[in-house]
């Protein structure tokens, strides 16, 4: 019988050994200390970690506070620290420790090199590199250089050569215009990071797409083929 867990880590429905190890691989890759939290320690810890009812929320200097009923605790991921009773006293890896590590591994909240942005096309939250500037991408709207894209405007197939982080009303072409100021871009957000891409059509055999002109689009603008 499968006994599904109402809890946002609780990727796994059973804390089966499996599950138990995995998620000490984990903890173990993203924090430095190894002493603890090997193969022999008891179970319990991370079950609690797994199951108890924890609210997170990253901080702004990369660690993450920790809400439950018995206390609010500040995680630091990569030093790996709590100012819990439990981590003070014990100095052991506490269920805050552990949790934080599941809810990143699960995607669930940025990584400590990684911050929350807003994807600039539909507005949902995505994760970006902490330090990054400019204009974003959601997993669903992001363009991989190589990919093959459809201009709504033309019809025209287009390949992706780079997703930049600059905002289609601040990005500059040759002709010393903003990508935004374009007319057949009105219809496509000015806050949109710019795609360059070349024409299909300019790739030829013995001509690489370095060679070929380069054109700057407000990301929406582009779409994959099967959209
Ligand atoms: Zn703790
Ligand atoms: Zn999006």
């Amino acid at each position: 019988m499968t006994h599904i867990r109402n809890t946002p880590a609780s990727a796994a429905p059973e804390p089966s050994p499996a599950r138990e190890s995995s998620a000490t691989v984990s903890l173990a890759a993203s924090t430095s200390s190894g002493e603890s939290g090997g193969p022999g320690e008891p179970d319990d810890r991370s079950a609690r970690a797994a199951t108890e009812e924890m609210t997170i929320r990253p901080l702004r200097d990369r660690r993450y506070v920790v809400e439950t009923d018995g206390g609010t605790y500040v995680v630091a991921l990569d030093a790996g620290t709590c100012t819990c009773p439990d981590h003070a006293i014990r100095g052991s890896r506490c269920k805050h420790l552990r949790r934080v590590a599941m809810e990143v591994t699960a995607g669930a909240v940025p990584a400590p090199d990684e911050r929350v942005g807003v994807c600039a096309v539909c507005g949902a939250e995505t994760f970006v590199p902490f330090d990054a500037g400019g204009t974003h991408l959601c997993d669903r709207h992001a363009l991989e250089p190589g990919a093959i894209v459809r201009d709504r405007e033309t019809g025209k197939r287009l390949v992706v050569v780079a997703v930049t982080t600059e905002r289609a009303d601040a990005y500059r072409t040759d002709e010393g215009r903003s990508v935004a100021d374009y007319p057949t871009n009105a219809d496509y957000g000015a806050h949109e990071p710019v795609v360059e891409a070349v024409y299909a059509e300019s790739v030829r055999p013995g001509r690489s797409v370095a060679d070929c002109d380069r054109y700057g689009f407000p990301a929406s603008r582009l779409t994959r083929p099967s959209d």
